[in-house]
């Protein structure tokens, strides 16, 4: 058997990338103010920004957008859809959304209120902001082996269990429900466990606490269970899921993840409990329940999509990607989230450049470097995202600087990644001259989309 695991899928149709000189793009991230986020999309060569929604269609996919039915009301699209949807989760009630958030705020608004506190092992950023919006105390109990860039373990997205009881004891009264983010993208895209799931769904339970899974990367996570978990070596990806999906009572999707989308959401449910707050909702902020916030054709394609994404080649090669670029940081001597999860590598940013004070930002300088080297374009995951500049002047920083280089799916091949490799290398070679940034100009809220960067002399 030949080793080299192909992409399993052929190319019909292309986008050129431009390519630029070296010179070129330190004059457009000066343009920019030092930050990527700034470029225009046609100046970077591969652009890991995010995984959401910047993933390539496949020829069925296509086809289906152009079956898809505009009806404004009881549209085959969305029957299909919700046939899919059942397969996969077993829940009788889609509600389509525009994307993931837009389910969340519409699920939450709903089923809970201000004073109330959810644990999740750990809540994304736009769950996290959707329920502070609403008053709710978001919990984070992931492992501790979640928080350790370093140390290994095959489910490092697992809730602690421990902790999740003692919160239920203590405050039961105060949580509406549990959540389970699969995969736990805030934590570096790790896995949870199906032993995991059923016991964190039994303990809830016990209760008498509903489980909302937030499901974006369910299909990832099912393939991690298929390769790591004792006892699910022989069920599909799709038998997997729907073992997955049977332990929740709910839950809440950005198709732009695994439904191989460009955009598009839901909520499901399994009871009628919340049904008819949500759907009262989702017509005040979406639309009507059988297109939501999505054209019709926007329906089909995901119908198409979410049986793409749960194929058992592609979820193969899928993880061998992020795993692939995780050898090659490993042979070049740097550090990174290990082990590397579904969709992304996470440079640790320090392993790189150890000198660097943390007041220069030493994720973000690295993060240009990758630009203005190669053209790659990622993203920050330290101290401009997570930190803050308090009233009186002063800075507070993050607990790691790390680098994220998401792959949008199905766009790139093994050579981008062995260029991404020979990039990361040569940055590494001249780490000395890597200048390090200051803030010049910075907004209150989400600071790394807008502020404006000047060098370090
Ligand atoms: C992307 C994401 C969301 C939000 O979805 P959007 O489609 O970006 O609104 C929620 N949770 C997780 C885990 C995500 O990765």
């Amino acid at each position: 058997m030949p080793k080299t695991l192909i992409e399993p899928f052929r190319i019909k149709s292309i986008e050129p990338i431009r390519v630029t000189t070296r010179e070129q793009r330190q004059g457009f991230l000066e343009e920019a103010h030092l930050n990527v986020f700034n470029l225009r999309a046609e100046d970077v060569l591969l652009d890991w920004l995010t995984d959401s929604g910047t993933g390539a269609m496949s020829a069925e996919q296509w086809a289906a957008i152009m079956r898809g039915d505009e009806s404004y009301a009881g549209a085959p699209s969305f029957f299909r859809l919700q046939a899919v949807v059942r397969e996969i989760t077993g829940m009788a009630h889609l509600i389509p959304t525009h994307q993931g958030r837009a389910a969340e705020k519409i699920l939450f608004t709903s089923a809970c209120k201000s004073g109330q506190i959810v644990p999740n092992n750990c809540h994304f950023d736009t769950t996290r902001a959707n329920l502070e919006y609403l008053g709710v105390d978001a919990r984070d109990l992931v492992i501790s082996e979640g928080l350790q860039p370093a140390t290994i373990h095959p489910f490092k997205g697992n809730i602690d269990l421990a902790r999740l009881e003692a919160l239920l004891k203590a405050e039961g009264e105060r949580i509406p429900f549990g959540m389970l983010t699969v995969t736990n993208n805030t934590g570096g895209g790790q896995p949870v466990s199906m032993a995991n799931i059923r016991a964190c769904s039994e303990l809830l339970h016990a209760y008498g606490k509903p489980l909302v899974m937030d499901v974006c990367r369910f299909a990832e996570n099912a393939m991690f269970i298929k390769l790591r978990e004792p006892g699910f070596e022989h069920l599909s990806p799709l038998e997997i899921a729907q073992q997955m999906f049977s332990y929740a009572d709910a839950a809440t999707m950005s198709a732009k993840k695994d439904g191989m989308v460009n955009i598009g959401g839901f909520i499901v449910l399994r009871k009628d409990e919340w049904l008819e707050r949500v759907r009262q909702l989702l017509i005040l902020w979406e639309g009507y329940p059988t297109y939501g916030g999505l054209a019709g054709r926007d329906l089909d394609a995901l119908a198409v999509g979410l049986k793409e994404g749960l194929n058992e080649d592609y979820l193969r090669y899928r993880l061998r990607t992020a795993e692939y670029l995780g050898e090659k940081l490993e042979a070049l001597g740097i550090g990174f989230v290990k082990p590397t999860g579904g969709h992304a590598v996470y440079i640790d940013a320090r392993t790189v450049l150890p000198d660097m004070p943390r007041e220069h930002y030493p994720a973000w300088a690295l993060c240009n470097a990758l630009y203005i080297e190669g053209g790659i374009r990622g993203v920050e995951v330290g101290s401009v995202m997570f930190g803050k500049r308090l009233d009186d002047g002063s800075e507070t920083y993050h607990s790691m600087e790390l680098v994220r280089l998401a792959f949008p799916r199905r766009m790139y091949t093994q050579s981008h990644f062995d260029y991404a490799a020979e990039v990361i290398a040569e940055v590494k070679a001249a780490a000395s001259s890597i200048r390090g940034v200051r803030i010049v100009k910075q907004p209150k809220q989400l600071r790394h989309f807008t502020s404006e960067f000047a060098w370090v002399d």
